[in-house]
């Protein structure tokens, strides 16, 4: 398409994974199938019963040579799944409720395969046990199968991304971009949908695809194959750009390039402010495939593994001894260095692969983290024994998410020695005793942090959380991404009385929420005390350099003069003077994020 013959559109979201992408656009649509709705007259009823059978046969054949390619590739547990779906495909609950519509409603197939659908679905709803109710979703599934089928579509359409594509969707779920990003034929990522802390966005940064989220009505405004300019550090998306504006994004690539290079140059040397104040840099991650990036990028440890990612994209649970040789790799591969393991922060944005739970009304306030492993016992016991095992193999490092209140820390930690006491008894290695630490993420561990600071090892403050629980913004609505806010008073005062209890307490404390990797906090970091940070790997060097680029006492001063000011617009601008005052004519300059900035006019 000649960029010069349409006229460009200019949409602005928010900067979620840095980097320029210039490339032609991938619409993903994976919004549920329209059901046409339609009446029929008496003469049209035989011959739509005839088309619903059709269908039926139809995703009956198709179903069984998925079945038999899966059970050659993935084994038969994929398998069964789909034996299931042939089964609800003849189920009388289904086929004779359809013809009874079609029949006595006198309406089309489609519409009384989605209406039957439902009524199943509504069925399932009223049924206590949790794996029944999440057939719900099967019903959908076979459901869609069928209209599809009624209406000619093509079913079974593996996703295949063009290379270099820019992928736009309305929603992307954090398993859907992890396995695009993984494939490395994506160029970047813009969604109607999110903020800057949603998973999706971490997910980008960590594979270093530039993404723009929260972009409005994207989904809708960009047609298939138009080229698009991104900018994911400054939110921008030029549609059909000229060639005057292409010129522009090449630039702006290549100057971030550039700077990225400088600060690999120096990625080994630590992160000590010129004044000898030593902090540890350490790198979060969510799949194995990370870890060369983070080494390469200069990481001294893992400050957070994020392991529910293992379950986002499959069906079934990972077994314990997938756990086992995940940490067992990703112990031996750090060769030492401490290994942060974050046990199971399932809900809120992460629920497990395709089988979506039914939506709790409030997930980010739901059954998540901590909380549902304390309510689905066995699948956290089968992690801490594969936790417990893998110890032996390096340096270790546990901790808990989202713990509120020290009875969960305290029952959380009898959970880990009691699968300690049995693997022991049953003559399993175990290894020595572990750091256990928590997240701190919520206003009220944050306000308990001294009493928290006397059970537990360490603290890892979770900013994308903390920010949202204590300003009361839900961190994937777009809508208030504009609150999100690190530099408020109140997040500032919180994250100083978090360090301050623990250094009472003479614990290590380290961030690992978004806040730790964004340039435009180092200063402020460094000023609060922690001892350790941890971000994704693209982050790791920059921050390093400009850690080594200033003392402590000025950080400590500017933080002081940042703190006697109220709103969170003058502190930013305060501390964005600051940053600019210290970096902005060396190549750092560049790379000092302009998201939290409202004034700035982005390209
Ligand atoms: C956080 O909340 O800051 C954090 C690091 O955990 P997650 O982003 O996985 O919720
Ligand atoms: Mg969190």
């Amino acid at each position: 398409m000649s960029s010069q013959a349409t006229p460009t559109l200019r949409l602005s979201g928010i900067g979620a994974s840095p980097g320029v992408a210039v490339g032609h656009a991938f619409i993903l649509d994976r919004k549920r199938i329209r059901t046409p709705k339609l009446r029929l007259a008496d003469a049209e009823v035989e011959p739509e019963r005839m088309r619903m059978k059709t269908a039926i046969d139809l995703s009956d054949r198709q179903l069984a040579e998925l079945k038999d390619q899966i059970t050659r590739t993935e084994g038969s547990d994929h398998a069964l799944i789909l034996e299931a779906h042939r089964l609800m495909l003849h189920d009388p609950m289904l086929v004779d409720e359809v013809n009874r519509l079609i029949v006595e409603d006198r309406i089309n197939a489609e519409w009384a395969v989605r209406r039957t659908a439902r009524k199943i679905k509504h069925l399932f709803d009223n049924i206590p046990d949790e794996y029944f109710r999440e057939r719900r979703s099967d019903v959908d599934y076979v459901a869609d199968r069928i209209i599809r089928n009624l209406m000619g579509q093509v079913v079974d359409e593996d996703v295949e991304v063009p290379a270099e594509a820019i992928v736009v969707a309305h929603d992307l779920p954090p398993a859907d971009a992890a396995m695009m990003a993984r494939s490395g034929r994506v160029a970047g990522f813009v969604t109607d949908l999110g903020g800057q802390t949603s998973h999706t966005a971490i997910v980008a940064r960590a594979r270093e695809t530039p993404a723009v989220v929260g972009a409005g009505r994207a989904s809708e405004q960009i047609s298939p194959g138009d080229l698009v300019a991104m900018d994911g550090t400054r939110g921008v998306v030029l549609v059909n750009p000229t060639e005057d504006q292409l010129a522009l994004f090449r630039e702006e690539q290549r100057r971030y390039l550039e700077s990225e290079q400088l600060a690999l140059a120096t990625k080994d040397q630590p992160a000590v402010s010129t004044d000898g104040f030593r902090i540890r840099l350490n790198g979060n991650m969510e799949f194995l495939e990370e870890i060369p990036s983070l080494l390469a990028h200069g990481a001294e440890g893992i400050g957070l593994y994020r392991t529910e990612f293992m379950f986002l994209d499959r069906k079934t649970a990972p077994t314990e001894e997938e756990h086992y040789r995940a940490y067992k790799q990703v112990l031996e591969a750090m060769g030492g260095r401490p290994v942060t393991i974050r046990t199971l922060d399932l809900g809120g944005d992460k629920v497990p692969g395709k089988t979506k739970h039914e939506k709790e009304p409030n997930p980010a306030m739901g059954l998540r983290a901590i909380r549902y492993c304390l309510s689905n016992r066995e699948l956290f016991r089968v992690q801490l024994r594969a936790l417990l095992r893998a110890s032996v193999h390096g340096n270790l490092r546990l901790m808990f998410p989202l713990i509120c209140g020290v009875s969960e820390l305290r029952e959380a930690r009898s959970e880990l020695e009691a699968c300690r006491t049995a693997l022991g008894r049953a003559g399993v290695p175990v290894g020595k005793r572990f750091p256990v630490g928590i997240m701190v993420e919520t206003p009220s561990a944050a306000t308990i942090a001294d009493r928290l600071a006397q059970e537990a090892d360490f603290f890892s403050i979770g900013t994308n959380d903390l920010i949202q629980y204590s300003l009361a913004i839900d961190r994937q609505n777009r809508e208030v991404a504009y609150l999100y806010r690190p530099l408020h008073l109140s997040v500032l005062r919180m994250l100083q009385g978090i360090v301050d209890a623990a250094k009472s307490a003479n614990i290590p404390v380290s961030m690992c929420g978004e806040m730790a990797g964004d340039p435009l906090f180092t200063l402020v970091l460094l000023a609060l005390g922690f001892d350790e940070l941890s971000m994704t790997s693209g982050q790791i060097p920059v921050v390093k350099r400009l850690m080594r680029r200033v003392s402590r006492s000025e950080a400590v001063e500017m933080l002081q003069g940042a703190m006697e000011l109220t709103t969170a617009e003058e502190i930013e601008r305060f501390v964005r003077t600051e940053m600019d005052r210290r970096f902005s004519g060396g190549q750092e300059g560049s790379l000092l994020s302009p998201v939290h900035d409202p004034e700035s006019e982005p390209v």
